[in-house]
């Protein structure tokens, strides 16, 4: 049995102004794809040995084909010539590695290329235009991702996260595959049936971890039981897209087609049903209203999210507001855990440790949310040891640290942190730019907030000037009736 693997997996923004390119992403080719814990470990053991036998139900031998994977921070559309490049580099290497019995595509689902829509639509049939139409195409992705039927035709399976914050990426990746070996070994053609869902809310609304979340992705995992189903999977979508796909939807595969619309419908319904009990998981509110209530807690540590800059759902990171008003505030003391500004990390380094340093931070790159906020500060710490972040730069400007990067960047874990030096729990207030803060802060925040600030990732979705999408949308057009069909 042959496998081919190849994806392209990024979350864009067509609401932030800066393109995401080439050097945005991490591109692994050929074997390159079997290093390290994305497959190997995970999904394949090596091109062309045995695979790991609870993937293979039966010990089957698998051989997998390795082709390109590219992944990139979410971020501003992708630039045209950036996906073409990418996708023909996949395309040649899914048609060099020959004939297979079924392609595995990892995606993220929520790509959005300059000037064009529905862009995994048009990279799955350009995969199936190179395979032709008798292997199956099996893809997992991001729960965040948006679908349509355009896509779904072009493909034979599909499953998604089922956790949100994700916990389960590696799992589903491995879900993927062995639903996909299992459809070839049985001689199965599955199909895939969709039900769009008019309900168009934020990741940040719809946890999985609290209800009313946790109870329908929970069930998932009884239709996935039911005869004549191979997997269920439900979609939040992406809503910092103007697309006609941006909305959730309910999606099972399986064999039995009146059962798996059925299933489907069912799904679809009761996440509709669920709509209005949708909330943030945290208290929300305008990032002074924020820092008032991070004022009134005893604990130190409170955190902020900058949920409008958040780099994980495409915001550009570089928006200094929430700095800007906690100067404001005269807050006693607080850290601002990733600003991009390439300039004022250059301008530290050139100050050196100890120095004082005038400049503006933020505002350079997100010129539609921002502008460049002047500070004064003195340089407390320079460190050049991360990759993602570029060299980086703490600055104290009053009772502020601020964390400069070189690059756009996320605050995720602890260690984001504790590598520059700060502790941020000894701070008052610690502003990230994420909607949710991701596990490794979950675990160690007393008090968590996120500020409903502007930028590309917008929570307050009914700012977004949308157009493309489908209408009514809830909760952007108010109440009107729906029935899943
Ligand atoms: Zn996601």
């Amino acid at each position: 049995m042959r496998i081919a693997i190849g994806g392209i997996s990024v979350e864009n923004s067509n609401f932030s102004p800066v393109p995401t390119t080439l050097p945005d992403f991490t591109v692994l080719r050929g074997d390159e794809l079997l290093v390290g814990e994305r497959y190997l470990g995970g999904v394949a053991q090596s091109h062309g040995v045995e695979a790991r036998p609870d993937l293979t139900p039966g010990g089957v031998h698998v051989e997998f084909a390795p082709t390109l994977f590219a992944r990139a921070l979410p971020g501003g559309p992708l630039a045209a010539d950036t996906y073409g490049a990418l996708k023909t580099e996949l395309l040649e290497r899914l048609a060099a590695a020959g004939p297979v019995d079924g392609v595995y595509l990892d995606l993220h689902g929520a790509m959005y290329v300059d000037g064009m829509e529905d862009a995994e639509a048009d990279l799955a049939a350009a995969v199936r235009g190179v395979v032709g139409p008798l292997p199956i195409i099996a893809t997992s992705m991001d729960l965040h991702g948006n679908i349509s039927a355009a896509y779904v035709r072009e493909i034979d399976l599909l499953t998604a996260y089922r956790t949100a914050p994700h916990r389960d990426a590696l799992e589903t990746r491995q879900r993927a595959v062995r639903l996909l070996v299992r459809a070839i070994q049985e001689g199965l053609r599955p199909r895939i049936a969709l039900v769009p869902i008019p309900v168009l809310l934020s990741g940040e609304s719809t946890r999985t971890d609290v209800e009313p979340g946790q109870s329908l992705w929970a069930s998932l995992a009884e239709v996935d039981a039911v005869p004549g189903v191979l997997d269920a999977s439900l979609f939040v979508g992406f809503a910092w897209v103007d697309e006609p796909r941006a909305h959730a939807a309910a999606v099972v595969s399986g064999t039995d087609q009146a059962v798996i619309e059925h299933e489907a419908r069912k799904l679809a319904q009761a996440y509709w049903d669920a709509r209005h009990a949708f909330k943030f998981g945290v208290p929300a509110g305008s990032t002074d209203e924020c820092i008032a209530w991070a004022l009134r807690d005893n604990e130190n540590g409170v955190f902020i999210s900058d949920s409008g800059d958040n780099t994980t759902a495409g915001g550009v990171g570089d928006l200094p507001l929430v700095l800007e008003r906690l100067l404001a505030h005269r807050i006693p003391s607080a850290v601002v855990g990733g600003l991009t500004d390439a300039e004022a990390v250059a301008a530290c380094w050139q100050a050196g440790v100890g120095d004082a340093v005038e400049t503006t931070v933020g505002g350079k790159l997100d010129t539609t949310h921002g502008q460049p906020l002047p500070v004064r500060g003195q340089v407390l710490a320079l460190f050049d040891g991360d990759a993602d972040k570029g060299r980086q730069a703490v600055l104290q400007v009053g009772a502020v640290k601020v964390v400069l990067t070189e690059r756009r960047t996320a605050f995720m874990r602890i260690a984001d942190f504790t590598q520059v030096g700060v502790d941020p729990l000894a701070h008052k207030i610690v502003v990230v730019k994420l909607g949710y803060l991701f596990p490794d802060l979950l675990r160690v925040a007393p008090k968590a907030y996120m500020a409903l600030s502007p930028g590309a990732a917008d929570q307050a979705l009914t700012r977004l000037p949308y157009r493309r999408i489908a209408r009514p949308m809830f909760p952007l057009d108010g109440e009107f009736t729906w029935q899943a069909a």
